[in-house]
């Protein structure tokens, strides 16, 4: 076998891996990691399902469970999502997301699907609830594009208010100045006017 041959091998025993035909990939994301679409997705399409152990909250051990991935199906039925094969976990959660999350309690699944047309590279998102979102994010500020615009929007309205103060403050100290300077200048008149009369008498 050639070496280009066995590079051709290796590349067929990695190929099932990296062609998979999913539309999306884990890659880097502002918060850490994030699912990211990698082939255009749309609207409507169910992406991946978000699965894992079912917990049965009536039993103590598995009620005791504690973990960010934990998905509540109902009262009773909980996903437990950290396992490693659940891709779907790491979706990041946003306030103007571009997927949701379709519960099915009665035959315990969850599936995350498509609410807007979705490009190759964009992130993949959903959101979590309000539960989540109090619990989670809000003490540390929710770090979702809507948000960080939102933020940023507050942050150019509260420079260009300061902007304005200053700018207030400025033009009023500059009217004091003229105020003092005008009168300065009358003075200052005054005495040019002695000293002309007294250079013109010499
Ligand atoms: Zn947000």
């Amino acid at each position: 076998m050639g070496s280009s041959s066995l590079v051709r091998a290796f590349v067929l025993l990695i190929m099932p891996a990296t062609s998979s035909n999913k539309p999306y990939r884990v890659g880097r994301s502002k918060t850490g990691l994030g699912l990211f679409a990698t082939k255009p997705i749309k609207k409507g399409t169910r992406i991946i399902r978000y699965f894992g152990p079912i917990l049965d909250s009536k039993i103590p051990e598995q009620d005791e469970i504690e973990n960010k991935y934990l998905f509540e199906l109902n009262g009773r039925w909980t996903i437990d999502g950290s396992v490693r094969k659940n891709l779907a976990r790491y979706i990041n959660h946003s306030c103007r997301p571009n997927a949701e999350s379709d519960v099915r309690p009665r035959e315990r699944k969850v599936f995350i699907r498509a609410i807007k047309n979705i490009e190759p590279g964009e992130e993949i998102n959903y959101d979590y609830g309000t539960d989540y979102f109090k619990a989670y994010l809000k003490p540390i500020g929710c770090k979702c594009d809507s948000c960080e615009k939102k933020r940023k929007k507050l942050r150019a309205e509260a420079r260009a208010e300061a902007a304005k103060v200053k700018a207030r403050a400025e033009r009023k100290a500059k009217k004091a100045d003229a105020k003092v300077g005008s009168a300065k200048k009358k003075k200052l008149n005054g005495k040019h006017f002695a000293g002309k009369v007294g250079r013109a008498r010499a």
